[in-house]
């Protein structure tokens, strides 16, 4: 089984411009998010199960799931939110070790926002914070996403916190500076987990 480090970081704290670097030096990169999405593609048995529990409104006239009506769903209702993770995670869980189990990378990247909240850190030899200042963290998301300053404090508060999330880490990347000095510490754990995978195979 390939090496793999996880890389795990609040909203807007960096994730993809990391991998972005480690995927620039050959690393290949498994996004968990884009697994849970791939999982409820048209055609995917998952989605008929959906369709079947919550009803056909629940997609949208193209067959594509409605995402936003199956928050609204299983938002205030906890019943239904462990309906659908006990159908979707194991899901989400296979197709990450599908991505990971064809990476020719001499190790790979498992990057997704709940790496340790949802035990996706247990498909990892490592764990790879990428942690910043939460008033940096709120000014490039704010500049990167059409939301207001209040929206994106709702969202950091509703997730771990900054120091929840270094007590899970291994390693750790400080996202204060320009895109160069995060280049430069992507280079120098590169170089780390190399050896390191070296010696684990
Ligand atoms: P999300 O979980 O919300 O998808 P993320 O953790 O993947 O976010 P990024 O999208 O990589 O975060 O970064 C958030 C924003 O901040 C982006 O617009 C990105 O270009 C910018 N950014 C990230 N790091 C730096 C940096 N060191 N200097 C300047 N801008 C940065």
């Amino acid at each position: 089984m390939t090496f793999v480090v996880g890389v795990t970081g609040g909203i807007g704290s960096g994730k993809t411009a990391v991998s972005d670097r480690f995927a620039e030096l050959g690393i290949v990169v498994v996004d968990a998010d884009v697994a849970s999405r791939v999982i409820v593609e048209p055609g995917r048995p998952a989605l008929a199960k959906i369709a079947e529990h919550f009803g056909s409104d629940i997609l949208q006239t193209d067959g594509t799931l409605d995402r936003a009506k199956l928050r609204t769903a299983v938002f205030k209702d906890p019943a239904e939110r462990k309906w659908l993770e006990a159908l979707t995670h194991p899901l989400i869980r296979e197709e990450i070790l599908s991505g990971l189990r064809n990476a020719t990378s001499p190790y790979a990247l498992l990057v997704s926002p709940l790496l340790v909240e949802s035990g996706q850190n247990q498909l990892t030899q490592r764990v790879l914070v990428v942690d910043v200042p939460e008033e940096l963290q709120l000014e490039r998301t704010v500049n990167r996403d059409n939301n207001s300053p209040d929206q994106v404090k709702a969202i950091m508060a509703a997730q771990a916190s900054r120091q929840q999330r270094l007590d899970s880490a291994d390693d750790v990347i400080v996202n204060d500076g320009s895109l160069e000095q995060l280049h430069q510490q992507v280079d120098t754990l590169h170089q780390k987990y190399l050896e390191m995978s070296s010696q684990d195979s």
